[in-house]
């Protein structure tokens, strides 16, 4: 199963795709947190990644494709996947094609989880996330079983720097300018479904299952 989730930054997209990632044991690869991650560890990635992602910003995509077509060789990918945050331009969908194309491959599904913006500005102010292994909590809908204390791992939870208010403007802009082409890009390949993300997470959840066993 190979899918994508596709929708605006706090759309609920990446809770949506790591549930989907549990049920049908696939990895879940986003690359906000890959790009997390190697800011995390100091890598020569991570420091490029950070300038633009604190500004709201898209990372160039030549840094984020090849990275992505290397995950997919991993041998726990042989049974799919489900993509958080990728692609997020036409020429990155272009090149993801391409790689697939060249196993005789294809996605299967784009899922767009639809929200309207004044929703994500209220949800973006209200989510944290864990310092340590990244999670992502919702002070109202998703909260923590301890306030400001991850559930996994114990970590510290704190409003990320691209989720301040701000910042949240400036990704939103950049989401109808470069990724929302895309809704229209798989809606020619015939594979695009929206559901409505306003609903609520559970709700959200069984829509995309109806979907993917449809
Ligand atoms: P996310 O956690 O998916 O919201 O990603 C956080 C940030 O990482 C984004 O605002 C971008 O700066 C960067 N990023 C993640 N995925 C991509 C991508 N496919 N292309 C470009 N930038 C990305």
């Amino acid at each position: 199963m190979k899918i994508i989730m596709l929708g605006a930054p706090g759309a609920g997209k990446g809770t949506q795709a790591k549930k989907l990632a549990a049920k049908y044991d696939i990895p879940h690869i986003s690359t906000g947190d890959i790009f997390r991650a190697n800011i995390k560890k100091g890598t020569e990635l991570g420091t490029k990644a950070k300038v633009y992602m604190d500004q709201g910003l898209l990372v160039p995509d030549e840094l984020v494709v090849d990275l992505v077509v290397d995950r997919f060789k991993e041998p726990d990918c042989q049974q799919g996947y489900v993509l958080d945050g990728f692609p997020r331009t036409i020429p990155q969908a272009k090149a993801l094609d391409e790689a697939l194309a060249k196993s005789g491959d294809a996605v299967e599904y784009a899922i767009d989880v639809d929200v309207p913006d004044a929703n994500i500005i209220s949800r973006m102010a209200g989510r944290r996330a864990c310092i340590n292994c990244g999670g992502t909590y919702h002070v109202e809908t998703i909260p923590p079983k301890q306030e400001g204390i991850c559930d996994v791992c114990g970590g510290e939870l704190v409003l990320r720097e691209d989720d301040k208010p701000e910042t949240v403007e400036k990704r939103l802009k950049v989401y109808h300018e470069q990724t929302q082409p895309l809704i229209e890009y798989y809606q020619g390949k015939n594979i695009l479904k929206s559901v409505d993300g306003t609903k609520d997470l559970e709700l959200v959840f069984k829509d995309i299952i109806d979907i993917v066993e449809a």
